[in-house]
C-alpha cells in the first residue's frame, strides 16, 4: 500500500481536509445478478454501515451509483500526519466495507476501492478535488480492488505548479507585468502595412511565459476579460501614437480577441470604449478571431461584428484551415482578411499536400471577397510560392519577429 510522501500535495496551512471518494467493488455483478431491488437493499446497508463507521464529525454522501464520498474535517496540521491519518481513516472503512453482508440469508461480499486526497482548508474548487479523488479511486481499482490511493503527488505537482500560475496571472495583471509585441505584415510589393498585436508576460521568476500557454489558462480562470480590455486598450493607445509620427502613421493595428471576449455582452461597448479614450481610429483596428470561436456562436459573432464594421473596424479569420469551417457559414461572416494558419506554410515548399491546402484556401478567399494573408512565413520560398499563388500578405520571421514598438520604428525607419 502507498500513501502520499510528496513535498507538494498538501501545501503548509492551519488545518488540512481529505476527501475519500468510495466505489464498491462488486455492486454492478451483484446489481445485475440479484435484480435492482435486492441492489437497492445492497446500497442501503453500505450506507448505513458508512454513516455509524465514519469518524464523528466526518460528512457521508452518496454520489449517485455505487458512489460514496466522506469528506474529513479537521485532520492533524501537519502534513505527513494529515496524511497518515486520512489513509488510517480509508483502510478502516475499507475494512468495514469488505464484511459480508446478509440480504435474503445469503452473505454477500462488496469491498471497496477508495481514493483520497488531501488539501488544505483553504481550497476552493470543489470541481477539482472530485477530479483528484476520482482520479486516485481509480487507480485503487486498477490496483486490484480493495484498495486505497492517494491522488498522484506528480501530477498534484503539475496541480499546484498551475494553481502558482494563476495566482502569478491575477498579480500580473495587477502589477502590470504584461505588454505588447507587434509583428509586421508585409504586402506583395514589399511594404509593411500593418502589424499584428501579440502580448508578452514577464514573469518575476520564470522570465518570458509564452501566450500560447498563459492565454488558455487566463480563459479557465475568468481572466480573459481583464486581460483582452488591457491589450485592446494599450493597442488602441499605440495605434493613435503611431497616428502622430510621420513614419507609422499608415499602419493598421491587429488585435486577437478571445472566445470570451467577443461573446461577452459588453464586448462591443469594450472596444469602442477603448478606441474613444484613446482617440485611435477604427479604420486602423483590426479584430483578429480563431475560426473556433466563430464557430462557438455564429449568430452572435456576425451581429457584433457588424456592429463594430459600421464603426469601420475590420476582422480577419485567425488561423485558418484548423477548424471545421463550412463554406455556407463562413460566406455569412462580413469578414475582411483571411490568415493561413502557420501550420500550412510551414512544409509548403516541401510538402505537396500543403501546398494544394494553402492553393486552396488562397483560392477559398478571394472567391470570398477577403484579403488572404499568410502566417509563420520563414523563407523567401515560401513567400514566393505564396505570392506566385495569389496570397496578398504574409507575416513571419522572415520579415521580422514580434518587435517592441521602438524596434518595429526603427525597422519602419529602415524601409
Ligand atoms: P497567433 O495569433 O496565431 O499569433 C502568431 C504566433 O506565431 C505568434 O506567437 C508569433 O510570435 C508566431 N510567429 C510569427 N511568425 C512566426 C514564424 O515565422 N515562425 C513561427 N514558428 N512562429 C511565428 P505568440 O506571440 O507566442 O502567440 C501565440 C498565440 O497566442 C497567438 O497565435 C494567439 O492565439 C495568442 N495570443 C497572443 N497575443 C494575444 C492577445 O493579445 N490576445 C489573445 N486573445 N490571444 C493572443
Ligand atoms: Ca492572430
Ligand atoms: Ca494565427
Amino acid at each position: 500500500m502507498r500513501w502520499c510522501s510528496c513535498q507538494s500535495c498538501c501545501p503548509r496551512s492551519p488545518y488540512f481536509k481529505a476527501l475519500l471518494l468510495i466505489d464498491l467493488d462488486n455492486f454492478k455483478t451483484l446489481n445485475e445478478t440479484l435484480g435492482h431491488t435486492a441492489g437497492d437493499r445492497l446500497l442501503q446497508q453500505m450506507a448505513v454501515r458508512l454513516t455509524a463507521g465514519a469518524a464523528p464529525d466526518a460528512m457521508v454522501a452518496r454520489f449517485g451509483g455505487d458512489e460514496f464520498a466522506i469528506l474529513l474535517e479537521r485532520i492533524p496540521d501537519e502534513r505527513e500526519q494529515a496524511c497518515a491519518h486520512a489513509k488510517h481513516e480509508a483502510e478502516r472503512i475499507s475494512h468495514l466495507l469488505d464484511q459480508p453482508v446478509q440480504l435474503d440469508g445469503e452473505s454477500l461480499q462488496l469491498g471497496a476501492s477508495i481514493g483520497i486526497t488531501v488539501f488544505s482548508d483553504d481550497a476552493r474548487d470543489a470541481g477539482e478535488l472530485l477530479r483528484r479523488a476520482d482520479m486516485a479511486m481509480y487507480r485503487a481499482k486498477a490496483a486490484g480492488r480493495g484498495t486505497v490511493r492517494f491522488f498522484d503527488p506528480s501530477l498534484q505537482a503539475a496541480a499546484t505548479a498551475r494553481l502558482a500560475l494563476e495566482s502569478d496571472l491575477r498579480a500580473g495583471l495587477r502589477d502590470h507585468a504584461f505588454f505588447l509585441h507587434y509583428q509586421p505584415q508585409v504586402e506583395r510589393d514589399g511594404r509593411i502595412a500593418g502589424v499584428e498585436a501579440l502580448v508578452r508576460w514577464r514573469h518575476p521568476r520564470r522570465g518570458m511565459v509564452s501566450p500560447a500557454e498563459f492565454i488558455p489558462l487566463a480563459e479557465e480562470i475568468g481572466l480573459a476579460l481583464p486581460l483582452g480590455h488591457w491589450v485592446l486598450d494599450c493597442a488602441c493607445r499605440q495605434l493613435a501614437a503611431w497616428s502622430r509620427q510621420a513614419e507609422t502613421r499608415h499602419l493598421e493595428l491587429a488585435v486577437n480577441v478571445s472566445a470570451r471576449q467577443l461573446h461577452h455582452p459588453a464586448f462591443v461597448a469594450q472596444v469602442l470604449g477603448c478606441l474613444a479614450s484613446s482617440g485611435a481610429d477604427p479604420r486602423k483596428l483590426k479584430l483578429e478571431i480563431t475560426e473556433g470561436t466563430l464557430l462557438d456562436d455564429v449568430e452572435d459573432a456576425i451581429e457584433k461584428i457588424n456592429a463594430l464594421k459600421a464603426h469601420g473596424l475590420t476582422f480577419a479569420i485567425d488561423d485558418f484551415g484548423t477548424g471545421y469551417s463550412s463554406l455556407a457559414y463562413l460566406s455569412r461572416l462580413p469578414l475582411d482578411m483571411l490568415k493561413i494558419d502557420r501550420s500550412f506554410v510551414l512544409d509548403l515548399t516541401t510538402n505537396p499536400n500543403d501546398a494544394v491546402i494553402a492553393r486552396t484556401i488562397i483560392a477559398l478567399g478571394a472567391n470570398l471577397g477577403l484579403k488572404v494573408l499568410a502566417e509563420g512565413v520563414e523563407t523567401a520560398a515560401q513567400r514566393d510560392f505564396l505570392f506566385e499563388n495569389g496570397c496578398q500578405a504574409y507575416q513571419g520571421y522572415l520579415c521580422a519577429r514580434p518587435l517592441a514598438p521602438h524596434a518595429l520604428a526603427r525597422l519602419l525607419g529602415a524601409t
